[in-house]
């Protein structure tokens, strides 16, 4: 689907048929489906990740794979219900190489990011969310726009062009990553810890 022939997008049944439909980069040619985003259609808070995984891609759900689990216990902790939240992509086709029979991630690049924020763009528009918390490089730079170092503005609300409000947090793939167990579980309470933040930003107890 070109850039002209995408017409104003009224829901969000609409926007996931337009996302499957999208031809904007070259991902679409090689992965299951698009993956859009899920939730609830007035969630307070956006969490925004990278890219749909293996499990995801077949699924055609977002966050259904180990960084979803690791989201999942993270949202428990800080006392935030999935319920209240709207999880996406900032692409929403799953990019990877073979290797053998498996499809190993592959990070998506600023041409990829950049030609699928529209519908990062329109999922904003319609869900309206008081926050949008976002989990890695990819989803900051989608969301703002231009690359941010993530170790400099996490977990601080950060005041977006269109009035709405961000905050910056790693990806949960990145805490799976960590084979040393202290660091894992240190990192882990500061995810959480971030998670509580955007959540006394939503004006809710946390
Ligand atoms: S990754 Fe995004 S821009 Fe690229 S084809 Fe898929 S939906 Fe379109």
């Amino acid at each position: 689907m070109s850039e002209e022939e995408i017409a104003p997008i009224r829901s969000l049944k609409a926007l996931r048929g337009a996302e499957d439909a999208c031809t904007r980069c070259p991902l679409y040619r090689n992965a299951t489906q698009a993956v859009p985003g899920i939730g609830a259609a007035r969630a307070s808070i956006m969490l925004v990740g990278e890219q749909p995984g293996d499990q995801e891609d077949q699924q055609g759900k977002p966050f259904v794979g180990p960084a979803g689990r690791v989201l999942a216990e993270a949202l428990e902790a800080a006392g935030i219900s999935r319920d209240e939240c709207f999880a996406t992509n900032a692409v929403k086709h799953f990019k990877f190489e073979t290797r053998g029979k498996r499809r190993l991630h592959k990070r998506p690049g600023a041409y990829e990011i950049d030609r699928c924020h529209i519908w990062l763009d329109t999922e904003i528009a319609l869900v309206r969310p008081k926050l949008i918390v976002a989990m890695g490089a990819t989803a900051v730079r989608s969301v703002c726009g231009k690359p941010l170092a993530i170790g400099k503005i996490r977990g601080h609300a950060i005041a977006l062009p269109d009035a709405r409000r961000m905050l910056a947090t790693v990806h949960p793939s990145y805490i799976l990553r960590i084979r040393d167990d202290d660091d894992r579980h240190a990192q882990f309470r500061a995810f959480v810890a971030d998670l509580k933040a955007g959540a006394r930003l939503t004006n809710r107890a946390a």
